[in-house]
């Protein structure tokens, strides 16, 4: 008989978006990984309907340890849950995680940021399924990292003290961002350029399908009406590739991973 534990997620609460099944995940831990696709928050990943074989890590990776200038964090530990641990502290490097839902391992991942503020900035090592790998071992670059495997826990090296102007200079940079459900950007900012404009200029701001939109407030923030399906976003998806292409020759990359 599997002793594995599993736990039933609805993701059409779970997401940040809003959409996708209610099923069963297998809980992680460095013992029992078999390649599933993890999920921190769900916060920029589409789940589709038939989506299987996904995990989540085990709530011993929520916690955060703070001695001798070094953090070491969990990989389930909430970006605001770190953000609000490294403020009180006076700790700086994290004021960037305040408005960035999901979790330190999924942002890791990512090389989630905001400007030149990045996740990988401030990293040493993670520790993964065969132990601890250092950031030089690592390939991070714009919302990227070579990283194919859970990120357990990471260490992070501790530079200067919070700043609260650059906290509130990053916090001002959210007014131009929508309030609905979304994954927030939806593509990679292509070099040089904005997807964001990009998309507005070939007229598709507030284009609809079902209750998906591609936001009036930001081009390239896909928003959940109320009942929003996956295949409506992934028919805006590709229309926006096409149109963005067909003008401007640029062919869109998604910045949020679809399963
Ligand atoms: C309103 C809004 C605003 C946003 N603004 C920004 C922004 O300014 N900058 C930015 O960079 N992002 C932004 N995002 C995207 C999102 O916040 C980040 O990508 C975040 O890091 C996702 O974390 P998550 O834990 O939810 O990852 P998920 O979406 O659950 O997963 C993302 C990827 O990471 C992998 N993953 C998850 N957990 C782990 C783990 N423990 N180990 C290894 N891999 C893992 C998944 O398999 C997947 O490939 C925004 C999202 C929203 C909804």
């Amino acid at each position: 008989m599997s002793s594995e534990k599993f736990k039933i997620i609805d993701f059409s609460k779970f997401s940040s978006i809003k959409i996708g099944p209610k099923i069963k995940v297998k809980i992680i831990d460095e013992e029992n990984y078999n390649n599933e696709f993890l999920i921190g928050r769900a916060a920029n990943t589409l789940i589709s309907p038939n989506a299987k074989n996904l995990g989540i890590l085990s709530d011993k990776y929520k916690f955060i340890e703070y001695k001798n200038g070094y953090l070491k964090v969990g990989g389930k530990v909430k970006n605001r849950v770190l953000y609000n641990f490294c403020k009180r502290k006076n700790i700086g490097g994290f004021e960037f995680l305040s408005h960035l839902p999901g979790t330190i391992g999924g942002s890791i991942k990512m090389n989630a940021g905001v400007k030149n503020e990045e996740i990988s900035n401030n990293l040493i090592a993670v520790k993964t399924l065969n132990g601890w790998i250092e950031k030089k071992d690592i390939l991070f670059n714009y919302r990227y990292s070579n990283i194919n495997a859970p990120v357990f826990e990471a260490l992070f090296e501790i530079k200067r003290n919070y700043d609260p102007f650059l906290d509130k200079y990053l916090k001002n940079l959210r007014k131009n961002q929508p309030k609905k459900p979304s994954l927030g950007s939806v593509f990679k900012n292509p070099k040089g350029d904005f997807a964001g404009r990009l998309i507005e200029k070939t007229g598709l701001k507030g284009e609809k399908r079902g209750d998906i939109q591609i936001s009036k407030v930001h081009a390239n923030f896909f928003v959940n009406l109320g009942e929003g399906k996956f295949e409506d976003m992934i028919y805006l998806i590709n229309l926006t590739k096409k149109r963005v292409y067909e003008n401007f020759g640029i062919k869109l990359i998604e910045e949020i991973k679809i399963i």
